[in-house]
């Protein structure tokens, strides 16, 4: 047997990909404002923004779009996509959105009863924190330490701290809690996986509070892995007995389909049982979103996701998927570069801190990385760091966050393992010429989401001393 793992797919159609001269790279940098989110998408040769609607879609999902019937009530689409979404989680009712938001900002206001209450989640995704606060409610993060802690191992990071999660509810009272969100997998602590164990407590604590628990669901396939892999007692179970004991544990979820659901743009709101809910989402669905049978979708995009759902369990699809991100991974950890452990789900995730130990977190080290490696290799990446964390809003204060971190997210179905190698030779090259990489500095801050449309110039880094980074938790 060969040690190699190779795609479970063969190409049908390529997408043609070219990269430019690395003078026209250092023009088109410099043309961006030293901003990879400002690059045009043409002159990028490998992109690795986000996982967010980039996958590459199979040639059943692409018959499927032909199959699109586009009645604005009652499409046949919409019967296959909800029958499909009942068997998977074994929830009864299902409305299709136009993204994942478009599911947060029809479920949050039902679920939030007064001004003030706590949202209490592992780790909340950012749209998830701003329709929080949009419906006057706070986000709390409740996530293990160790999830701020990149060296450590840990299986299951993204799990909730449930010590902290009871505490919260006793030190505040169960009326100022509006509801519970599990993210699997946690997005926002590197696409690291919550344990069944997890899960089924979190829910108890729920349930003996009579506080409702929802799945933030983006990337439920790859947390049913994970699980497989990793937990004992689920070696031998299917993915889809993993995920629908995981979705039995819960009231409801929201998805955005553009992760796991294997499609371009697309989400989901399905709620477990309560009739009473269902109907009030569905009343809001009509002004937010669409009539209750699309929600924002066309047939065929309802159809593309309910076939994207059936492939995205598939244990050979689960397998390269991760092994792909975890080959990455162990080729920059084999050189010494210090990544998040363990590698996640969707994304490798640089300690930019460590590899860069010369740039203070107010020049943004993980931000210069992302600037050198487009340079170098034509790799589109993105800081998470204090960037994208921005300043307090009360002192100005800047270089806040815990962590500055280069995320290298990993599309669906997209890259070979030849553009793996690729990606992680030019962050070797990168990786012993590091003293040479220079910090940045803004040039245009933007007041509002900052890190999408801020410029910046090369400074020379003057700082020699090393930052050392402080895990905090919020709670
Ligand atoms: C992407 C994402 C969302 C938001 O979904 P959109 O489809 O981008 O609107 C919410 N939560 C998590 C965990 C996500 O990864």
């Amino acid at each position: 047997m060969s040690s190699y793992s190779p795609e479970p797919y063969k190409i049908k159609m390529v997408e043609p990909i070219r990269l430019i001269s690395k003078e026209e790279r250092i023009k088109k940098m410099e043309q961006a404002g030293y901003n990879p989110f400002l690059l045009r998408s043409e002159d990028v040769y490998i992109d690795l923004l986000t996982d967010s609607g980039t996958g590459a879609m199979s040639d059943r999902q692409w018959a499927g779009l032909m199959l699109g019937d586009e009645s604005y009530a009652g499409s046949k689409n919409f019967y296959h996509l909800e029958q499909t979404v009942q068997e998977l989680t074994g929830y009864q009712f299902v409305i299709p959105t136009h993204q994942g938001r478009g599911a947060e900002q029809v479920l949050f206001p039902q679920l939030v009863q007064k001004k003030g209450q706590a949202v209490l989640g592992n780790m909340h995704f950012d749209t998830t924190k701003a329709h929080i606060e949009l419906n006057h409610a706070k986000a709390v993060n409740l996530v293990i330490d160790e999830a701020y802690d990149t060296s450590l191992y840990h299986p299951f990071k993204g799990n909730f701290d449930l010590d902290k999660l009871e505490f919260y509810i006793k030190k505040h009272g169960k009326e100022e809690i509006a509801f519970i969100l599990i993210t699997v997998t946690c997005n926002s602590a590197g696409g690291q996986p919550v344990s069944m164990h997890n899960i089924r407590e979190v829910s108890k604590i729920g349930k003996a509070n009579n506080i409702p628990v929802f799945f933030d669901a983006a990337r439920f396939a790859e947390n049913a892995y994970f699980i497989k892999k990793r937990e004992p007692g689920y070696e031998h179970k299917s993915i889809h007995e993993i995920i629908r004991e995981m979705f039995s544990y819960g009231d409801g979820l929201t998805m955005s389909a553009k992760k796991d659901g294997l499609v371009n743009i697309g989400g989901l709101l399905a709620i477990h049982k309560d009739k009473e809910l269902f109907e009030q989402c569905r009343s809001l669905i009509v002004p937010l979103e669409g009539f209750p049978t699309y929600g924002g979708l066309a047939g065929r995009d309802m159809e593309a996701l309910s076939i994207g759902l059936h492939e995205v369990v598939e244990l050979d699809y689960l397998e390269h998927r991760i092994h792909q991100v975890q080959m990455l991974g162990n080729l920059l950890k084999n050189k010494g570069i210090p990544t998040q452990e363990p590698i996640g789900g969707h994304a490798v995730f640089i300690d930019a801190q460590k590899f860069l130990p010369h740039i203070p977190k107010h020049q943004y080290p993980a931000h210069a990385l992302a600037v050198q490696l487009y340079i170098e290799s034509g790799i589109r990446s993105v800081e998470i760091g204090s960037l994208l964390f921005g300043r307090d809003a009360k002192t100005n204060e800047d270089g806040l966050s815990p962590l500055e971190l280069l995320r290298l997210t990993i599309p669906r179905r997209v890259y070979t393992d030849n553009h793996i190698r690729y990606i992680a030779d030019g962050l070797i090259d990168l990786f012993q010429n590091r003293e040479q990489i220079q910090g940045v500095a803004f040039t245009y801050e933007a007041k509002i989401l900052r890190h999408f449309t801020s410029r910046f110039k090369l400074i020379e880094t003057t700082s020699l001393k090393h930052v050392n980074q402080s895990p905090t938790t919020q709670v």
